[in-house]
């Protein structure tokens, strides 16, 4: 029986207790906590793997992204179940998945903004209230379906330090001054714990590859400013072609002190943001399958490498499978 829920939405106590139950029912992963929130929720790692090529992929940075969580938790499911019983997952053994990568899964980067689109923090609270003051200030964003944020109302995605203050500027201009449902940058680049977490765990792990899972626009983009990342661009049109997704080939100008922007410009290797699935934030659940399928091409591939090709930025070379 599954363990991982794909037809509910993906509270942060939900993403919590199925990392549990994998971790238990599958004795070779391993569970890291990051940091703890504002409001006290645990930012988890769900980490697989043996092997020397270090992969570390993100869900949910984004509140109302939440449909990402439960694909990241879907694959560990699926990959440890494949495991044990030496099976293939996207047609390649997952024996070799595991001796060939480490998969560091952060399903839920920001649990705090997710409880608050779920609809699990309920109205009236202390939490709910604060979200709420910060929400009238900003009356054309619904609330809280258009909420990105975290619960002190900083953009989670707009807090690493690569073209910070271009994203400052360029949000500023767009009105978004002080704490916000999106698009505010916060007072300087990794003030919220969440992003000092990740951005201190992504050192910690040093990965020759990151992917951030976002909603929606079945997009990926690849490159932060003109920096040159040797293997990016054929993995990436190995990702769209697996998924069916565009891959975005002209420089992102409008893109600042993401995540992946933060990653390619510190580690030099390849990092992509997904765009997955099509519509209107937040997803409908009932999305959940096609956007599985679409992106386990992706996931898997993100972990093997291309056979024989180069992971980009450092000496490692994944082993042909
Ligand atoms: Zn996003």
């Amino acid at each position: 029986m599954a363990i991982v829920q794909t037809d509910v939405p993906m509270t942060a106590a939900l993403c919590q207790q199925t990392i549990r139950a994998l971790a238990a029912a599958y004795p070779f992963f391993r569970v890291e906590l990051l940091t703890t929130t504002a409001y006290g929720r645990p930012v988890l790692a769900l980490v697989i793997g043996e092997g020397e090529r270090k992969v570390l992929y993100t869900a949910a940075h984004h509140a109302n992204e939440w449909i990402t969580t439960p694909v990241l938790l879907k694959f560990a499911e699926e990959l440890a179940q494949a495991v044990q019983s030496g099976g293939r997952l996207y047609g390649v053994k997952a024996q070799n998945i595991v001796k060939t990568a480490t998969i560091h899964l952060v399903p839920m980067v920001d649990p705090d903004g997710v409880d608050l689109v779920t609809g699990a923090i309920e109205t009236g609270t202390l939490e709910y209230e604060a979200a709420r003051r910060i929400g009238d200030n900003y009356p054309d964003i619904p609330f809280p379906d258009g909420w990105k944020a975290n619960l002190l109302g900083v953009d989670l995605n707009l807090q690493y330090p690569a073209g910070w203050l271009k994203a400052r500027e360029i949000k500023f201009g767009q009105g978004f001054t002080r704490p916000a449902p999106r698009d505010y940058v916060g007072r300087a680049p990794l003030t919220q714990r969440e992003t000092i977490a990740l951005a201190q765990y992504t050192e910690a792990v040093d990965p020759d590859l990151v992917l951030a899972y976002h909603t929606q626009g079945k997009q990926i983009f690849w490159q932060f400013q003109d920096y040159q990342i040797p293997g990016a661009q054929a993995l990436g049109e190995e990702f769209a072609r697996v998924s069916g997704y565009t891959l975005e080939d002209v420089p992102y100008e409008s893109s600042f002190a993401g995540y992946k922007d933060w990653f390619i410009q510190t580690f030099r290797r390849p990092g992509y943001t997904i765009e997955a699935g099509q519509g209107r934030n937040p997803l409908p659940i009932g999305q959940f399958d096609e956007i599985y399928r679409d992106n386990l091409g992706i996931l898997v591939t993100a972990a093997t490498g291309l056979p024989g090709g180069t992971t980009g930025g450092n000496e490692r070379t994944p082993p042909t499978l």
